[in-house]
């Protein structure tokens, strides 16, 4: 089959970052990381594991950061390379094991790719795992599976390829309602419910959407779907993310820049304090400030506007955050979260994997994903669609993803 291996190697990396930022040419041509490759079908490595055709798999965000090389170096021993990368997909299940009993051939599938102690076969499950956080595994040391997500792990190859095999526990029947363009989105679906879940906002409060990208929005539609009753702001960057977010359920995208923060003080009542020194910081705010960008300058910003005693929510991918003034945090009792993945959520007394409330939630047509896959290509154009993902103000892409049934 055909798939698109990356190696990291230190060499690589460095070269990646200071040559990546440079131009795409070193990044996506032949001394970059990555090749489409002809390979061995992957295995189905237990008799619980299945394989699935993949139909579409999306290009994420961590995928290009770890291309441009700005992935945090402390995460380093938690991914594996060389893997094939890949870890957004949706496919049709082609072979199951002796004793993978929950799908047969045929079955539309979505992934989940983080790899708890019951997908690792670590029993009995760590205390993370117990507590429903399975995509922070404290086994991932342990046990015949390397580290690391499906898509960044060497012994399980992920889905930019024609077939992933993984453990039948990570995948999840498609409802027949979803089509494959919108079930495409289910993981970065599951990462913004995750972090919506463990920093809900509370009935009146009005919370703030910093980065309208493929999480932003995600979030967004999952505050509407979930009917919290807040006041949703966003802090878009470009005008076409801007129109995504005020059709999935924005209340009001903010002005950039100083007009912006002026407005986040008109709508709640704050107060814009101007140092002598510095970017001006607001007394009063928001009361959750979710940062789907994961910068410094984000999470600075997020610090600046959640009021005293708020809530900042982290779920894109932050790497150091030097330049960040974190001086916030300690004197107005903010308290920092951080998301990552997704696990098991308690609603209503009910628990149900995050994957799983993700697809009921598309299933029950609470929200509708489907225009954030604005680009699809066959595999065989891998580099095309990653240039286009790299460059998402220039092509107004949101997801991109790969075709691999079409070459
Ligand atoms: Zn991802
Ligand atoms: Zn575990």
């Amino acid at each position: 089959m055909k798939a698109i291996l990356c190696r990291v190697t230190v060499p690589r990396y460095l070269f990646s970052q200071t040559l990546g930022r440079l131009s795409d040419r070193f990044l996506l041509g032949l001394a970059g990381p990555l090749a489409l490759q002809e390979m061995p079908l992957p295995p189905l490595l237990t008799p619980r594991y299945v394989r699935v055709r993949t139909t579409l798999t999306g290009i994420c965000g961590s995928d290009v950061g770890l291309l441009r090389g700005r992935e945090s170096y402390s995460l380093d021993p938690f991914f594996t390379f060389p893997s094939v990368l890949g870890h957004e997909a949706v496919g049709v299940v082609a072979e199951t094991g002796a004793e993978a009993s929950r799908f047969r051939p045929g079955d539309r599938v979505a992934l989940s790719p983080y790899l708890g102690c019951l997908d690792r076969g670590t029993a009995p499950p760590c205390r993370v795992c117990a507590e429903g956080r399975s995509s922070s595994c404290e086994k991932q040391f342990e046990g015949p599976l390397a580290p690391g997500l499906v898509g960044m792990n060497r012994d399980l190859p992920g889905t930019w390829a024609e077939y992933f095999a993984v453990p039948e526990t990570l995948l999840e029947p498609i409802p027949e309602s979803v089509p494959d363009e919108e079930a495409v989105l289910c993981d970065p679906l599951v990462c913004a419910l995750h972090g919506l879940l463990r920093a809900a906002p509370r009935p009146g409060e009005t919370v703030l959407v910093i980065g309208a990208g493929t999480i932003g929005l995600c979030l967004i539609a999952g505050i509407r779907a979930m009917a919290f009753p807040a006041r949703v702001l966003v802090q878009s960057r470009y005008a076409f993310q801007s129109e995504l977010a005020t059709k999935l359920g924005a209340d009001e995208i903010l002005p950039s820049g100083a007009a912006g923060l002026r407005r986040l003080a008109e709508i709640t009542s704050a107060r814009v304090l101007k140092p002598r020194l510095g970017p001006p910081v607001l007394e009063g705010g928001v009361d959750v400030a979710y940062d789907c960008v994961g910068s410094p300058a984000s999470l600075d910003q997020a610090l600046r506007v959640v009021r005293t005693g708020g809530r900042v929510m982290m779920i894109g991918a932050i790497g150091p955050a030097g330049g960040a003034d974190l001086a916030p945090l300690w004197f107005r009792e903010i308290t920092l979260l951080g998301a990552y993945g997704g696990g098991t959520e308690e609603i209503q007394g009910e628990r149900l994997s995050t994957l799983r409330l993700a697809l009921k939630l598309m299933g029950q047509k609470k929200l509708n994903l489907r225009p954030l896959l604005t680009h699809q290509f066959p595999l065989s154009r891998f580099q095309e669609a990653l240039r286009i993902a790299l460059h998402h103000p220039r092509h107004q892409s949101v997801k991109v993803a790969l075709k691999p049934a079409q070459g």
